[in-house]
């Protein structure tokens, strides 16, 4: 693909406000990018992604808050996500537990002195991670992530010492700490009893509590009220990751994963892989080629 937009749009990430979920887009103007939010309430949309791509900008650990890149960088080099200022601005590195301390941002160290949570989250049937982040995010973290149960377990001074209680539990219990977007589309394609989900954790809850006594048991959370899921009735959906195009009414956003209905059929896509690629955005519905016998794939 060597499409170009006319008026350079990136998208530049996904998100919840409270309960709304949202993609933020930012626009080239006057030599810069500019920031504007979509709500999936907003209506219909269709979104075609381009190979080209910009730097999507930089968040604040401060603030918990992102910015649009102010030198609109052309990213050339697939290993970066990032332009080098926006990364040095931002100064984040999840895996901050694999780096010598010295060489963790002075950002990064501020975030981590905060009060982190060690968490369990369910997608599905059996499918439990282990999780850490600061308390301050950690509702957002569980949307983020698409969880559909969520419950803390702890509350720890800083991440370093929430880390430490993770990789025990991780060990402990043979819980992986990310659950792959494969596995989340999965998912999405079963029809699954959802009060299963709380049944499973608390029982889980339980069993951990039982091995690591001095952690506290929270309440299991339901996060489904934040993906505007309730148009969401049917589980025949096709992925679009191949073509990189969406179009139609948004009817979810589970996670990263765009839900919407075009003409009565659902398509599904995967957003994070999309950010900072150039994008054709446009409020209307288009209708998308697809081949019935996809679905019959799964
Ligand atoms: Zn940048």
């Amino acid at each position: 693909m060597n499409e170009r937009s006319d008026s350079n749009v990136i998208f530049s990430g996904c998100g919840f406000d409270g309960n709304q979920p949202y993609l933020d887009f930012d626009h080239e103007m006057d030599g810069r990018f500019h920031r504007r939010r979509f709500h999936l309430s907003d209506g219909a949309f269709t979104l075609r992604f381009l190979e080209e791509r910009y730097c999507p900008g930089s968040f604040s650990l401060d603030r918990l808050m992102g910015s649009p890149c102010t030198s609109v960088t052309p990213l050339v080099n697939s290993s970066h996500n990032h332009c080098y200022a926006c990364f040095e601005t931002t100064g984040f590195n999840p895996a901050f537990y694999h780096m010598p301390m010295h060489k963790i941002s002075p950002q990064q160290r501020n975030y981590n002195q905060e009060r982190h949570a060690v968490y369990l989250a369910w997608f599905g049937p059996s499918v439990v991670k282990v999780g850490i982040s600061s308390v301050r995010r950690l509702s957002t973290r569980w949307k983020e992530q698409g969880a559909r149960w969520a419950v803390q377990i702890a509350e720890c001074f800083n991440a370093y010492e929430a880390r430490e209680l993770e990789e025990k539990i991780s060990q402990a219990f043979d819980l992986p700490e990310v659950i792959q977007v494969a596995t989340k589309k999965k998912l999405l394609r079963n029809t699954i009893d959802f009060r299963e989900g709380r049944t499973q954790l608390e029982e889980l809850t339980t069993s951990v509590l039982e091995s690591f006594p001095n952690l506290n048991r929270g309440k299991v959370q339901t996060m489904d009220q934040a993906y505007f899921m309730s148009a969401l009735a049917n589980h025949h959906l096709i992925d679009q990751a191949e073509s990189g195009k969406i179009s139609g009414v948004p009817v979810a956003l589970i996670g990263d994963i765009l839900i919407s209905d075009n003409n009565g059929q659902l398509f599904m896509l995967s957003l994070k892989k999309w950010i900072g690629h150039s994008v054709l955005l446009t409020h209307v519905r288009e209708s998308i080629d697809f081949h019935p016998q996809q679905t019959a794939l799964f």
